[in-house]
């Protein structure tokens, strides 16, 4: 019998007493366990989106500076993403060349700090030029 079953069998048990006092503090409760219900699946969720960052954060290196996303060959497939944000916030956020005068460096578009990374400017710039993500080796 499951918790809600629980609650409707003890709810006709209550109605057949028929005591207001016991009615009005099975109602409380029952309202109490609707919350409680809601705040289980909330923090249900919230441990599914960790355990995903969790997941992920297991295939993440840090290489000059940045967060790469690796494969089980531990070759580069993605990036290069904040280490702040992902260490702090738990979010994924891919860093942006700096200005020129300030190569070789990266800034991240969230938190706005910044990172001196030479291997995230070449990424990036390779990118660019070939138009898609290009896999780099170790
Ligand atoms: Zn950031």
């Amino acid at each position: 019998m499951g918790f809600m079953d629980k609650m409707i069998a003890v709810a006709g048990i209550i109605k057949a007493v028929d005591n207001p006092d016991l009615t009005k503090a099975y109602i409380d409760l029952q309202n109490e366990a609707y919350k409680l219900t809601e705040k289980l699946e909330e923090k249900n969720e919230q441990i599914g989106q960790l355990k995903k960052t969790l997941e992920l954060k297991g295939r993440m290196d840090i290489i000059d500076s940045v967060y790469w996303l690796t494969d089980e060959q531990k070759k580069t497939i993605d990036g290069p993403f904040c280490p702040k944000c992902i260490d702090v916030d738990h979010i994924q956020c891919r860093v942006t060349p700096l200005p020129s005068d300030f190569h070789p460096g990266v800034r991240c578009p969230n938190c706005k700090s910044d990172f001196e990374s030479s291997l995230a400017i070449t990424y990036i710039e390779d990118r660019k030029k070939n138009g898609q993500r290009k896999v780099l080796g170790r």
